[in-house]
């Protein structure tokens, strides 16, 4: 029995050991994914209605990962944060958009803007500011295009830091949302002094979206507050038809979701939103 427990504990040690040998192996790829050009951004718009008019397009990260395929944030995202390699990869997000924003500019396009997500390392970061002014420099952008989503309980980790460092991204002319709203704990206080300009529902309120739940109650709250303080709302992770017209009847001002519309290539998203753009 003895010996058995000891082969146990070795299978144990080597499956760990294999583990670790993955992670490392994330890891090392990771780091090299930036100079081997093999993130890309997805864009999911942002729409008053299934109709449109496009309002925004949010940038959702991809890593193009040879032999694995297109990868989603899930998959690479929290072993980022823990080695602090979001910092430059969220460095590198900034100014793709840009770059990606001035070229629909370019073009014509002319109404929407573009959000970028930020995590809480990213967020607290120094360089940040210079970051996001050097990007808007170099692309010749206007602030107002640019949109940073911080989620509500990025913003209320560290309140004091976080208002101070919004109130810098505010003054370059970028707007900043709040997002998976109602998932933290902000104070009416902190979120009154927060100089957002969208709050974004999350997606769990939408998806329970039924008429006459609690959740109806729930998002028309949220809607009221953020109303209150003078923000365009946004609803996450619409689906269906019906959410959306419950959505809309609550008074959102926009929504994002698979009914609306897939992240995409920026070419498919150019194609989806052709006829939106040209009326
Ligand atoms: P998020 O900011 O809340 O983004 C929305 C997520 O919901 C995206 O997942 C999007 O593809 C997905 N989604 C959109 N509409 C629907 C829908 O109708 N139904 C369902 N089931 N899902 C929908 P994604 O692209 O996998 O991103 C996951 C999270 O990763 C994001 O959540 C965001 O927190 C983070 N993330 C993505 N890109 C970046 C980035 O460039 N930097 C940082 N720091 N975080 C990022
Ligand atoms: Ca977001
Ligand atoms: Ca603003
Ligand atoms: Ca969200």
């Amino acid at each position: 029995a003895k010996e058995q427990g000891r082969n146990g504990y070795r299978f144990f040690e080597s499956a760990m050991n294999a583990n670790v040998h993955q992670q490392l192996l994330l890891q090392q790829a990771l780091r090299g994914a930036i100079d081997r050009r093999e993130f890309v951004l997805h864009y999911q718009p942002k729409m008053v209605s299934p109709g449109g008019p496009l309002v925004g397009v949010e940038a959702l990260l991809r890593w193009n990962r040879p032999e694995h395929g297109l990868i989603a944030p899930d998959g690479f995202l929290a072993l980022a944060e823990r080695t602090g390699l979001i910092v430059p990869i969220g460095n590198w997000v900034i100014d793709e958009a840009c770059r990606q924003m001035r070229a629909w500019l370019d073009d014509g396009h002319r109404d929407w803007t573009v959000a970028v997500n930020l995590s809480t390392m990213q967020l607290t970061h120094p360089g940040l500011i210079e970051v996001v002014r050097s990007a808007l420099e170099r692309h010749r952008l206007d602030g107002r295009y640019l949109v940073l989503e911080v989620t509500e309980y990025t913003a209320m980790r560290d309140a004091e830091a976080s208002l101070a460092i919004l109130n810098q991204v505010a003054a370059l002319g970028v707007g900043i949302a709040i997002d998976d709203f109602g998932t933290g704990y902000s104070s009416l206080l902190y979120l009154k002094q927060l100089p957002a300009d969208e709050l974004k529902i999350d997606r769990g309120f939408v998806t329970e979206l039924a008429r006459g739940n609690d959740d109806e109650a729930i998002v028309s709250a949220i809607v009221a507050l953020g109303k209150t303080l003078g923000l365009n709302i946004v609803a996450e992770g619409v689906e269906t038809a019906e959410q959306q017209a419950l959505l809309e009847r609550l008074g959102c001002d926009a929504m994002q979701g698979y009914l609306l519309g897939r992240p995409m290539p920026p070419e498919a998203l150019i194609r989806s939103v052709a006829h939106l753009a040209r009326s």
